[in-house]
């Protein structure tokens, strides 16, 4: 199958394809090109009430499956995601812009989820506990949480919402997905699957708006009894709002917000390992993702040579252009909203003080989305660079010269996401651990995200953890039965 046969119009709700109501309508383009991709269903609290009560239906059936039932279920949809990973990939890289290879990691990294909470479904063990009594037992069983909702971003259109949804089936809950407004297509796709496969309806639904729509969509989900978790994937405003919104009705929230990672590298690191994982962090899906390495600090001593490597490799490995072409190494922005902070945040550095370290070719497309890899330094506190989440391919480097302080600079931050350092010294590696204030610390490695592992932050970057063993406890509640005997 070609990656043209799985653009949709319609959202998926209750195993059926609809238009919204009122025929309303937004465009989904292709951020390297502009090219219109599909008009897609701007649905509203209509469809999303009718949602709810698909969803509602579906988990009462869902719930009562025995876990080796939902654990098939959900190895099909991993088969079937493995066999449509190319045209599912190259789909992934029209709407969002990221190099094909990458796109097809995502996909495969969204398959390892339905692998592995296939896999979690089977060993979600309750307890016995001993008692204190002679007359009865104390025992614990966890039920599925009930009828969830996931928001998504768009800067891992697949990946995100596959860390979702397969730990909800897993559990034995039903979902109603809203992707983000640029990358509706790679979920109508997934769900695509969902029909092809004949799983129940009702039991994963895709409720496609735009942007506009998004707030009333937001508060309504967090409003609404029926609905007992929403996981949020993205920015930490939004993810506030939510949490405001869910309180009403004591609502569970997994929350997976922003993040401002620093990188550390101090003198005893190896400087081309430390600068590959900075490249790889950085740069991955231009710079867009909220674990990638913000703000990198490098010991004095070993700073310029740290530069000069960098910049050398940059030329050598990265490639901008469109993702669908042989060779490319970094695709465009998402839109012409992350160019211009991206633009403002580099001018506003620039003006006070930072070295631009690195060329800046422009690079002129159909869009104007793109913007080049760069290295600034001399970072300071004034520039507004040094707080903010860049999300975009800009190095800002930082000079330090004392292992405390630089710590104690790593933490100055209300997110707490991920952190990197980068040394030989193992009691220095026990120190970092300790002291960073971060859900996630790379130490001499930058590539974090797995299915087996516990994602999440600490601090204003979240609520909960996604994948693991804890991902599935997310959508799980436990009841304590006492039986008399
Ligand atoms: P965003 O604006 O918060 O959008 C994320 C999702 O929320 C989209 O589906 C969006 O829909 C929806 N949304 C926007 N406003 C809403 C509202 N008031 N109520 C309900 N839903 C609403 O974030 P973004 O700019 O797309 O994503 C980038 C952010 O996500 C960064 O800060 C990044 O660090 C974070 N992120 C975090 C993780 C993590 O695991 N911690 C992973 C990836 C990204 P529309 O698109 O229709 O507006």
């Amino acid at each position: 199958m070609l990656a043209e046969d799985f653009i949709r119009q319609e959202a998926f709700i209750n195993g059926c394809w609809v238009y919204s109501h009122d025929k309303k309508t937004f465009p989904v383009t292709n951020p390297a090109t502009g090219v219109l991709l599909s008009e897609v269903a701007c649905c509203d609290v209509k469809e999303l009430a009718f949602a709810i009560k698909s969803a509602q239906a579906a988990q009462h059936l869902w719930s009562q499956k025995t876990a080796y039932e939902r654990a098939d279920t959900l190895l099909e949809i991993y088969y079937k995601l493995i066999e449509r990973q190319d045209p599912l990939a190259k789909l992934l890289t029209q709407e969002q812009g990221k190099p094909l290879a990458e796109a097809k990691g995502e996909i495969l990294f969204a398959a390892s989820f339905f692998r592995w909470f296939a896999e979690e479904a089977r060993r979600s063990y309750g307890e016995v506990i001993p008692t204190t009594k002679t007359d009865c037992r104390y025992i614990t069983v966890k039920k599925p949480i009930g009828v969830c909702a996931a928001i998504t971003p768009w800067n891992f259109p697949i990946g995100m919402l596959a860390r979702k949804i397969a730990p909800a089936l897993a559990a034995g809950c039903s979902i109603i997905v809203k992707p983000a407004e640029q990358t509706p297509l790679t979920a109508l796709a997934f769900a695509q699957i969902i029909d092809d496969l004949k799983i129940m309806p009702g039991l994963v639904n895709i409720v496609t708006t735009d942007a506009e729509t998004a707030p009333i969509i937001g508060e309504k989900l967090c409003v609404s009894p029926e609905i007992r978790l929403i996981s949020f994937t993205g920015s930490t405003n939004v993810g506030k709002g939510l949490y405001r919104h869910s309180a009403e009705n004591v609502k569970k929230l997994a929350l997976e917000l922003g993040g401002n990672a620093p990188f550390l590298v101090f003198e005893d690191a190896d400087i081309p390992i430390a600068v590959q994982g900075l490249i790889n962090s950085r740069f991955r899906n231009a710079g867009q993702t909220c674990v990638s390495a913000n703000r990198i600090f490098v010991h004095q001593t070993i700073h310029d040579a740290f530069v000069e490597t960098l910049v050398t490799a940059i030329k050598q490995q990265l490639k901008l252009g469109n993702g669908l072409e042989a060779g490319i190494t970094m695709g465009p922005l998402i839109d012409q909203q992350a160019v211009e902070k991206v633009k403002s945040l580099v001018e506003d550095a620039l003006q006070k003080g930072a070295t631009l370290a690195s060329d800046k070719k422009v690079f002129n497309s159909a869009t104007g989305l793109f913007y080049p890899p760069i290295v600034l330094t001399g970072i300071t506190p004034a520039m507004k660079i040094h707080d903010e989440e860049i999300f975009g391919p800009v190095i800002s480097i930082i000079e330090f010269s004392n292992e405390e302080a630089v710590i104690a600079q790593a933490n100055d931050t209300q997110s707490g996401l991920a952190a990197y350092a980068y040394t030989k010294d193992i009691k220095r590696i026990s120190r970092l651990s300790d002291q960073l204030e971060y859900g996630m610390v790379g130490i001499n490695y930058s590539a974090l995200s797995t299915a087996e592992i516990p994602f999440g932050g600490v601090k204003e970057s979240g609520l909960g953890r996604e994948g693991g063993r804890q991902g599935l406890e997310e959508y799980q509640e436990i009841q304590y039965l006492c039986l008399g005997v």
